[in-house]
């Protein structure tokens, strides 16, 4: 399996996804749906939260699947 990393670049934020670490506990989903949704393609849209919000709310992930990078915005 690869360690392949999927990047979704907001104005604020960055967020990054490695699928093959997910355990599809369903936190990120719940706990922001504007943000992540897996109807959407892509499913993470980065500017849909405060990225504060979002940089939090990826703190939440149990098994480490998501991380960020905030951004200067300049
Ligand atoms: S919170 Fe993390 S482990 Fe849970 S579904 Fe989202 S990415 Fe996967």
């Amino acid at each position: 399996m690869t360690n392949e990393l999927k990047q979704y670049y907001g104005k604020k934020i960055t967020v990054k996804f490695q699928p093959e670490k997910c355990i599809h506990s369903g936190v990120c989903v719940k706990g922001l749906p504007a943000v992540f949704n897996v109807s959407k393609r892509p499913w993470v849209e980065p500017d849909a939260d405060a990225a504060e919000a979002i940089a939090r709310h990826i703190g939440k992930c149990p098994s480490g699947a998501l991380q960020y990078e905030l951004l200067d915005g300049f």
